[in-house]
């Protein structure tokens, strides 16, 4: 035997590499099971430490969300807040009416009220129990009243009668929390500075899995950290109007929503792609 050839020795445990027995010819598989512990052959078990490819399914990576904001932008092409108005002080009392009720309604209203009353100053000059007849029709109007009165003192008195354009100082109205001054930010002023999270952008930023949190304050936070800010306004407009014409909250039509095959909520009507049992 030539130098350095050292002759193959039988196996130690009696069966020889790539042996095959009945079991084996029965179910090739088992030549490939690795074996742990004593005798474990190193390559296969390390092939078996591999960790399993995970769901890589991500609702908030940046290719859907351009996704998601691009047909927005073919069904809902420059549309802005559903509330008339004709100064930002008539923006923030409908947007503070429209709270716990529905832009018709107050639209219905709003006519009549500022032709009443055309001025701030007018409204500062009133009592909450004076203009509760005025505002009855779209609901919650003792708290409603209370909240105009006391934001057109509050304008009058500290803001020389203007609707002021910074966040911290709407958010000292009465009445103003965030959603309602994005709206008057956003709509009025063309200033990004949040986004509007009212009943249509909670539930609709939920189904497509934009967000998991349940509060507009969170769903708010998330919302800016994936939407591009120069967006943050007209997204809050689209999203809104997605909510009254097509992902209705009781049977959203999805069987014509143009979001439904990238769209898992678990409450859809009708589906093309798997339902995500928390997207909801
Ligand atoms: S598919 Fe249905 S649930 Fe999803 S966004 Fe469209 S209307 Fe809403």
């Amino acid at each position: 035997m030539p130098r350095g050839i050292t002759p193959r020795q039988p196996s130690r445990t009696g069966h020889h590499e790539g042996t095959r027995t009945a079991a084996s010819r029965k179910n090739p598989g088992a030549l490939r099971t690795p074996r742990t512990g004593e005798g474990a052959r190193p390559h296969l078990v390390r092939a078996a430490a591999k960790p399993r490819r995970k769901n890589s399914y991500n609702p908030t990576a940046p290719v859907r969300i351009e996704e998601i904001l691009k047909r927005l932008d073919t069904l809902y092409a420059g549309v802005t807040c559903a509330l008339h108005h004709k100064t930002a002080w008539e923006l923030l009392v409908a947007t503070i009416l429209s709270a716990q009720s529905t832009d018709v309604r107050v639209n219905m209203v709003t006519p009549e009220l500022f032709g009443k009353y055309p001025t701030v100053q007018d409204f500062a000059a009133l009592t909450p129990e004076q203009l509760q007849p005025d505002i009855r029709s779209t609901g919650f109007f003792r708290n409603n009243s209370k909240s105009v009165v006391g934001a057109a003192k509050k304008i009058v008195s500290d803001f020389n009668g203007q609707v002021p354009d910074q966040m911290d100082q709407l958010l000292a109205l009465p009445g103003v929390a965030r959603k309602t001054a994005n709206v008057v930010l956003g709509t009025w002023f063309k200033k990004n500075e949040g986004v509007v999270v009212d009943t249509h952008v909670h539930r609709i930023s939920r189904r497509l899995e934009l967000t998991s949190h349940d509060d507009p304050k969170n769903i708010e936070q998330d919302l800016m950290k994936i939407i591009p800010r120069e967006r943050w306004t007209l997204f809050s407009h689209q999203v809104i109007w997605h909510g009254r014409k097509l992902c209705i909250a009781r049977r959203p039509k999805c069987a014509d929503c143009p979001l439904e095959n990238i769209c898992h909520a678990a409450d859809k009507t009708w589906s093309t792609v798997e339902i995500h049992k928390k997207a909801k």
